[in-house]
């Protein structure tokens, strides 16, 4: 840090990336990436929109893809905002809803960029904690007269609040926004975008990174009121009219329109979701009721960090977080089949090694 940096800046902890290691090949599954491909269009979109089109700045209002993705979600264009990641989306939101005094509420086991963005802000985090077996009780959210953020299917717990849960929540407080954080809906959740025409406070986000193949190009969506989008068109022009760039574009007008790739590619996920969750049951696992594209699992004795560390050394790499109520548990993304015969085949491994080890 330099002696010219600003004093509130200090203060601020950055947002820890899963890592992205290039000394060996891992099998990756720590950050929530699609294992497969882009569809098949959006590789031939990317080709016919071509690098020599790079040239020009891409369309700020991001015509195309705004109404493309009105289409596929049954609202009108001035209901969406497309932004470089849902990373983008939510910032601009917390820069246009929350007020310095007010801050922001989110629950203790959640998305680690909310309360990273509230430091770069300056905005006070409201803590609600999860109940003991990890669920969001919507009663919680209650009587805080402020702006909210709840990631819907939640991250890393893998569980999801009903709509009928999430309307109690935006009916108990019209005068603040809801932001509803769907990085994770299309694995099993019931999204709360229909819900958008009848409440003006709730703003939904999604990704194109997780159930879109899309993590490397950037791209989120935000959809909401039309005045929502556009006080978040108000930060995004005040800050970078050009915020997706025209490759991006076309993948993800590409991506909507393959919906038969969008759906095959989910339940993929889903079947193989419920195969591994079946086979770390057998082994001794606790698992939360997931309805991600991961896998929330506590190990036999919750050794979460050991077998992390161990799972590393194997070429398998798994998230952990290193907080008092996650201690014991550990993010696994679902890969393809192959990928979770290895991971398991790794942790037999481990495990074997282990009760060697004890004598056993
Ligand atoms: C991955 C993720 C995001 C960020 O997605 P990008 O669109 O890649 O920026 C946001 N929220 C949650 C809960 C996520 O897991």
């Amino acid at each position: 840090m330099s002696r010219f940096l600003v004093p509130e800046l200090a203060a601020c902890q950055p947002y820890t990336p899963g890592e992205q290691p290039r000394d060996r090949r891992y099998i990756k599954l720590n950050t929530n990436e699609s294992p497969y491909p882009p569809s098949p269009a959006v590789c031939r979109a990317l080709e016919q929109a071509g690098a020599e089109s790079l040239r020009l700045y891409p369309d700020p209002e991001c015509r195309s893809l705004t109404e493309a993705a009105a289409a596929f979600y049954g609202l009108r264009p001035e209901q969406v905002m497309p932004g470089n990641g849902s990373d983008e989306v939510l910032f601009f939101a917390l820069r246009a809803f929350c007020g310095r005094e007010q801050g922001l509420a989110f629950a203790d086991v959640t998305y680690g960029c909310y309360a990273v963005w509230c430091g770069l802000l300056g905005l006070v985090p409201r803590i609600v904690p999860l109940r003991p077996d990890f669920t969001l009780e919507p009663e919680d959210y209650f009587g805080l007269g402020q702006t909210r953020v709840i990631a819907n299917p939640n991250a890393p717990t893998g569980l999801a609040l009903t709509p009928a849960q999430v309307e109690r929540i935006l009916q108990e407080d019209p005068d603040h926004v809801l932001i509803l954080d769907e990085a994770y809906v299309d694995f099993g959740a019931e999204s709360c975008v229909p819900l958008i025409h009848r409440y003006k406070n709730l703003l939904v986000v999604q990704t194109f990174s997780k159930s879109r193949q899309l993590a490397g190009a950037r791209l989120g969506l935000a959809l909401g009121d039309p005045e929502l989008i556009a006080d978040l068109n108000r930060v995004k022009f005040s800050l970078n009219p050009y915020n997706i760039n025209r490759l991006t574009l076309a993948a993800g007008c590409a991506a909507l329109a393959d919906r038969e790739y969008f759906d095959r590619t989910r339940r993929a996920i889903i079947r193989t979701r419920t195969e591994t969750a079946a086979a770390l049951r057998r082994r001794g696992f606790a698992l939360t009721d997931s309805c991600t594209n991961f896998l929330f699992a506590s190990p036999p004795g919750g050794r979460a960090r050991e077998l992390c560390s161990a799972l590393r050394d194997k070429g398998v790499l798994v998230r952990y977080f290193d907080a008092p109520r996650t201690a014991r548990w550990m993010r696994i993304t679902v890969g393809t089949p192959q990928e979770m015969e290895a991971l398991l085949a790794a942790i037999d491994e481990i495990f074997a090694q282990e009760d060697g080890v004890c004598g056993k």
